[in-house]
């Protein structure tokens, strides 16, 4: 991704969970190109430090930390040395999440239902407690949580993940009222099906078990969206761009959904 040089985020310092694939990815890159240091997160270093490489190449600013959202140790250690090195923390998206077995609720053993709490609801719970301490310091910040369209309806497959996006979509909220008078910002983003990693072993696994190409359910899921197509990276992250932006400077609480329309029928 080109810096754009509009500089709407210069010199601002954002730390976007699970960035080293997938919709973090295209959120970081976006960001850099607005001029904000990117703090790539997730567990696989060497997909971190290809992110972190390729904005760097682009003419913007990266570096790759080592985290798993779960550890809150880890938490801990990356959200100081970013407070360390650059003074602040302006900027959080909680994007890292799991999709969880596709199978119905009552076929769940505690552990998978638990695990995918402890990354999709927990981990941002953890990102927020670390990173809201030091954006008060500097007096305000903004916060975002990738929910999902399914964190406003319903739908009949991965239950602990539909459970989890709900809660984020609250948890901005809550955040949202709670830090208004330290000048923390705190909204959430709804995605429609985007083509990332998660869909395509969501698809890969429903192929497997109820048949079907992988081609054909994806022309399925295409045709789920009124305007025809599911979504890219991209538009989420020039969502969040705008959400952490100050042209946004009056949204908190506020859930953007970009879906192509799903959640209008
Ligand atoms: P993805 O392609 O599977 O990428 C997930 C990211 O999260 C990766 O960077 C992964 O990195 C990271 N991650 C997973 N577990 C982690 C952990 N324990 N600690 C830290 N990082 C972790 O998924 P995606 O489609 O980009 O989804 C990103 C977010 O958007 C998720 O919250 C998802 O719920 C939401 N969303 C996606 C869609 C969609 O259609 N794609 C729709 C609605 C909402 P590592 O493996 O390197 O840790």
């Amino acid at each position: 991704m080109e810096r754009k040089d509009n500089g709407r985020l210069e010199g601002r310092t954002a730390i976007v969970t699970g960035s080293t694939y997938g919709i973090g990815e295209a959120i970081a890159k976006v960001l850099s190109s607005e001029g904000a240091i990117s703090i790539i997160t997730g567990r696989t270093d060497e997909e971190g430090e290809r992110v972190a490489e390729e904005i760097k190449s682009a003419g913007g600013a990266a570096e790759f930390h080592h985290l798993d959202v779960t550890d809150e140790k880890e938490v801990d250690e990356v959200t100081r040395a970013t407070y360390e090195k650059y003074g602040k923390i302006d900027i959080l998206v909680n994007n890292a999440g799991i999709a969880g077995p596709n199978k119905p609720t009552h076929e769940y053993t505690r552990e998978e239902w638990e695990y995918v709490f402890d990354v999709n609801v927990t981990g941002a719970f953890l990102c927020t407690k670390h990173v809201v301490p030091y954006m008060k310091k500097r007096g305000g910040g903004n916060i975002v949580y990738i929910s999902s369209i399914y964190g406003i309806v319903g739908a009949q497959d991965i239950p602990a993940y539909h459970a989890t996006k709900a809660s984020n979509r609250i948890m901005a909220k809550i955040d949202a009222l709670l830090y208004a008078k330290d000048n923390i910002r705190v909204n959430s983003v709804h995605p429609g099906f985007i083509w990332t990693p998660l869909v395509k072993d969501f698809l890969t696994d429903q192929s497997e078990n109820l048949g079907g190409t992988i081609e054909d359910l994806r022309r399925e899921l295409d045709a789920a969206h009124p305007i025809g197509h599911i979504g890219e990276p991209n538009d989420i992250a020039y969502g969040v761009l705008y959400l952490v932006s100050d042209e946004a400077k009056f949204v908190t609480g506020s859930e953007l959904v970009i879906d192509g329309g799903y959640t209008s029928r």
